[in-house]
């Protein structure tokens, strides 16, 4: 009993003393599509319960450089869509998915203008209802933005309600409804729906209904990283670098999936 407890405590101590014992380094590589999911980009206070969700435009712009020097591919979401029909890789090295959850404004703000220089691609989830509320994009926002061709626009639900806890046509509701406002004001057809709470929002229920709704792809917080070619077996799985993360913990999202324990 008393060398179970010191051995616990040694293990503690160890991973106090040597944060690095808490990456996951030691874990094997993975090769294949990385989708990595952004909140916010600007500045909080550390204390701030926003902070882990909140990447600094230096940092952000800091990790567009990290992609391209170490040959990673942003790629659209039309490249996602022309790769799961075609069931093909069409020879992109190092596919790297970038979605932003919620549509904050902090996004045209700060992402936006980086989008062109670093060729880089992005995909936004929209909750309808809070599209023009203030701290969230505007309409007027998203039309310029879509123009571009480095945006694309997705589904975070009409109200961001825990789809678990809602009735059937509560939750039918959440996904179609949140579809026809996009396409109606975006005039095309809306590919990728993200789940409120991600993997903790949602049961075996819901991801039938996001399918039969006509979303081609659905987007978890369950980390880790995609087969490519993407086949739409699955929910695609996110990698989440975080905010007050380094470099060195983004090349462990990209490689492992993840980058603490
Ligand atoms: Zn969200």
């Amino acid at each position: 009993m008393i060398y179970a407890l010191l051995i616990i405590l040694g293990i503690v101590y160890f991973l106090i003393k040597y944060p690095k014992l808490r990456k996951t380094w030691y874990w094997p590589k993975h090769e294949g599509l990385v989708a990595l999911m952004y909140h916010h980009i600007g500045v909080t206070d550390p204390n701030d319960e926003q902070f882990p969700f909140t990447v600094t435009p230096e940092m952000f712009e800091k990790q567009l450089q990290f992609l391209n020097e170490h040959n990673y591919t942003s790629i659209s979401e039309h490249t996602l869509y022309r790769s799961f029909m075609t069931k093909e890789k069409n020879d992109i090295c190092h596919p790297v998915l970038l979605t932003f959850d919620d549509g904050y404004e902090d996004f045209y703000t700060y992402v936006y203008p980086l989008l062109e220089k670093y060729h880089a691609y992005a995909i936004v989830f929209l909750i309808t209802d809070r599209i023009g509320t203030t701290g969230y994009l505007s309409w007027e926002q998203i039309h310029l933005m879509e123009k571009g061709g480095h945006v694309a626009f997705g589904s975070h639900s009409c109200s961001h309600r825990r789809l678990r806890s809602l009735n059937d046509e509560e939750i039918l509701h959440e996904i179609k409804h949140s579809k026809e406002v996009l396409e109606k004001v975006l005039h095309h057809k809306v590919r990728s729906f993200c789940y409120p709470f991600g993997a903790g929002g949602f049961d075996k229920r819901v991801r039938p209904q996001v399918l039969s709704a006509g979303y081609l792809f659905d987007f978890s917080t369950k980390n880790g990283i995609n087969p490519w070619p993407w086949l739409g077996k699955k929910t695609i799985l996110r990698a989440f670098p975080r905010g007050g993360e380094d470099l060195y913990d983004f090349h462990l999202q990209l490689t492992r999936g993840r980058s603490k324990l």
